[in-house]
């Protein structure tokens, strides 16, 4: 559709890099929908290790977070979890924290609208 690829660029809405960024955090949460999966039967306070939903192409931290805490990330499309040092504050803001891991969201405008896009829930 011609017209809503003008309409994206006019508004300017997303870098490469913020598109990069949101594909890769995407990408992570399919991972981690596969983890918690294989954890089914684990206890919901017990640990399970999953990857760091940064984003960012070099990563490979892994976060302790138990399957209810994760689920309660998963309860907006627009949230990750992400190692502390990982948070990339020009395109997210920290709305929860633990001693293991940050909850971040998406700061309003394209990354959020890809993260809903690419949310393997919906
Ligand atoms: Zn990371």
């Amino acid at each position: 559709m011609r017209a809503a690829v003008c309409l994206h660029y006019s508004v300017g809405a997303m870098t490469a890099r913020e598109d990069r960024v949101a594909r890769n955090e995407a990408t992570s949460r399919e991972i981690n929908e596969r983890i918690e999966d294989a954890h089914e039967a684990t206890s919901p306070d017990q640990y399970i290790r999953m990857v760091c939903e940064c984003g960012q192409e070099s990563c490979d931290r892994l976060i302790a977070i138990t399957t209810s805490e994760y689920e309660r990330v998963r309860s907006d499309p627009q949230r990750f979890a992400v190692v502390r040092d990982h948070v990339i504050v020009d395109v997210e803001r920290v709305v929860d924290e633990t001693d293991r891991f940050v909850v971040v969201a998406k700061r309003e405008g394209g990354p959020a609208e890809v993260a809903a896009e690419e949310d393997p829930r919906s």
